[in-house]
């Protein structure tokens, strides 16, 4: 057995894909401190820097001081306290859902939903760049796991017709993929889901806090009411932690009750509802800001497209650029650095094998000359 680790951690080495953890000051900074050096952050998903806003510390600290360090349990066993009850009912008006859960993750969503909704007789439809926690939950679910080639509406539709006489089908996308930045055809999966009669999961990750006023693609492409699971998190552009899934009371009911990696698990301590309602409220009061970072970002895409650079279908904050090799890829990462600059390394298996790409995530907080400063140091990777 331990023959087997030394030499699986070799053979990762040895392909360029081996992960170390960098020592660095702090995460979600628009500067962070790493190898002795100030670099911008461009690697993390405080998409709009609020992670120190006034509005998010003073309402954590203040369920902090009132109601200590911990939920105590899950909230299964102990209750619903009044925070989480406040949290629910701000997320589900801001959603204009009948109900809305709060999870501990992202990632324990993804788990909860998929595995109350789909058992072994049921048929999942996931588009293949789905997030690495919706497949998990396929998996655990025992479900059949149809995949979907990436943004293939016509592979989709195919596959629909063919698990035809399957009763149970359920359809699960991320609205904006993680790694590519482009977004899911909702409307072409909405438009199948209701002609072959399949549940819809949008996985709202990258798109909370941006698209459609903050409410996500769905809302942007007025789709809401026609997705039957909105899931989201507070963990990215919210700049705290945690994940919601919205939807009609029966659904949301119905997972409360099935969802084991909700039921058995502590629920999030005070301080972390207290940020999220912080930030739902700051978002409540900056509806333009996701606009703001388009704009921004758009910017970056169009100077990066113009010198060469692959940026794959992005169209929103996460903009890829493809380099291809597991090494080079790492040497681009280092270069930028050189430059002053964090961007997120990204290879397989988080992407496909020869994809590997530096992953830059645009920040409100870029003011005019960092946004030039970034875009020309991307641009003398050609020369390197
Ligand atoms: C980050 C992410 C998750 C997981 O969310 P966490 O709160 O970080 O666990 C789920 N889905 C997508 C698409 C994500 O990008």
């Amino acid at each position: 057995m331990r023959e087997k680790l030394k030499h699986e951690l070799e053979k990762i080495k040895a392909e360029g894909l081996y992960r170390s953890l960098p020592d660095i000051d702090e995460g979600a900074g628009k500067y962070i401190i790493s190898g002795g050096k100030c670099l911008l952050n461009l690697a993390s998903n405080n998409y709009l820097g609020i992670s120190k806003k006034k509005e998010l510390v003073d309402e954590s600290a203040a369920a902090l001081k009132a109601f200590g360090c911990s939920s105590g349990a899950s909230r299964v066993v102990t209750g619903n306290f009044s925070l989480y009850n406040s949290l629910e009912k701000e997320m589900a008006d801001f959603k204009e859902t009948e109900s809305c859960l709060v999870l501990n993750t992202g990632f324990m969503a993804n788990l909860a939903v998929i595995t109350s909704l789909a058992g072994r007789h049921t048929a999942v439809f996931s588009d293949k760049l789905n997030h690495a926690s919706i497949i998990d939950g396929i998996k655990l679910s025992g479900a059949r796991h149809i995949r979907y080639r990436h943004n293939d509406m016509a592979h989709l539709a195919e596959l629909l017709e063919q698990y035809k006489d399957t009763e149970e089908k359920i359809i699960v996308t991320d609205s904006v993929f993680s790694m590519d930045g482009d977004r899911a055809d909702l409307a072409e999966i909405v438009r199948l889901a209701e002609k072959y009669g399949a549940l819809t999961v949008a996985d709202e990750a990258h798109a909370t806090g941006i698209l459609g006023g903050g409410r996500g693609l769905a809302r942007e492409l007025g789709l809401e009411k026609r997705i039957d699971v909105h899931m989201g998190t507070f963990s990215k552009a919210l700049g705290s932690f945690g994940a919601y899934i919205a939807g009609d009371a029966e659904i949301i009911d119905y997972i409360r009750n099935k969802g084991r990696a909700f039921i058995f698990t502590t629920s999030l301590p005070p301080a972390v509802i207290g940020a999220n309602l912080g930030a739902l409220k700051w978002l409540r009061d900056n509806p333009s800001c996701g606009h703001r970072l388009l704009e921004k970002a758009k910017t970056v895409r169009i100077a990066l497209n113009e010198a060469g650079f692959d940026t794959a279908d992005s169209s929103t904050q996460i903009i890829p650029v493809i380099i291809g090799d597991n090494f080079k890829v790492q040497q681009a990462g280092t270069l930028l650095e050189e430059a002053g600059i964090k961007a997120g390394v990204i290879r397989p298996p988080t992407v496909p094998d020869g994809t590997a790409r530096l992953r830059l995530s645009v920040r409100l907080d870029l003011n005019d000359e960092e946004v030039q400063h970034v875009i020309s140091s991307v641009r003398r990777l050609k020369n390197a």
